[in-house]
């Protein structure tokens, strides 16, 4: 592929994620979560990345500001990041969930059931060759399997999600290693592995995906819900729309 051919479509990826965003902005799958959130937390970032993490859902900073990871736990992620050589322009950064729950409460399989859709469109186009899971919570939902983090942090492994197959490598989650000396030491160890886990490209695509590559980038999950339509929606959260471009996310 020439560099051209390889610009063109890191291009069409980020056009296509925007396009995803625009639709998630208005999205009112979860009655609760859009009645209550401030804005939707899309994810940010480099939309060609090959490295991607995946948290669990925004607080109430990152509803506030609508970028994930943004206080404490999210300078430690940058941090570590600029250890490995990397900076967070470089990844994408994601959770399970794009809304605030209320209280910070845990998600409901329900919530993570209705966005999962939007996280798997995420990784189709921005085809990441690793995403880091954050601690168990994410571990748990993209394994589908309740083994914890503990067990299986610093091991990659082959998965596919969707139509993408990449190097999952499971992590302690930040927010937990800031109080936790020994869990930091363990996140740091299993960050300095991330360079040659990165270097060995991505693994084998599914037949399906090598034969369609991108075909549709376009192609997002149907928003809306009964009752509601995402266009009503996302009028209500026109103030969020305007902040699309400032805010630079991919
Ligand atoms: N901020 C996020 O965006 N996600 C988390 O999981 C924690 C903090």
């Amino acid at each position: 592929m020439s560099a051209q051919e390889s610009e063109r479509s890191a291009e069409q990826r980020r056009e296509a994620l925007k396009e995803v965003f625009a639709q998630a902005r208005g999205c009112v799958r979860c009655p609760e979560l859009a009645a209550t959130r401030k804005t939707v937390v899309f994810g940010a970032g480099k939309a060609d990345a090959d490295l991607m993490f995946i948290g669990e859902a925004p607080g109430a900073t990152e509803d506030e500001q609508g970028v994930p990871f943004v206080g404490r736990a999210g300078k430690l992620l940058e941090q570590l990041l600029e250890e490995i050589g990397l900076s967070r322009s470089e990844v994408f950064i994601a959770n399970t969930l794009m809304c605030r729950p209320p209280g910070n409460r845990d998600p409901q399989p329900i919530e993570l059931d209705n966005c999962h859709e939007y996280l798997l469109r995420k990784v189709e186009l921005i085809q990441p060759t690793v995403i880091c899971t954050l601690g168990n919570f994410s571990t748990k939902l993209l394994r589908g399997d309740p083994t914890g983090i503990t067990r299986l942090h610093g091991q990659p492994e082959v998965l596919t999600l969707g139509r993408r197959a990449v190097r999952l490598y499971p992590i302690f989650h930040p927010a937990a290693a800031l109080y936790t000396p020994r869990m930091l030491e363990t996140l740091r160890e299993d960050f300095t592995r991330l360079p040659e886990l990165l270097a060995l490209g991505a693994p084998e695509q599914p037949e399906w995906v090598q034969a369609h590559e991108v075909e549709d980038p376009g192609e997002a999950p149907e928003p809306e819900t009964p009752g509601h339509t995402a266009k009503a929606k996302a009028a209500t959260d026109g103030a969020q729309a305007e902040e699309i471009d400032q805010l630079g996310l991919f």
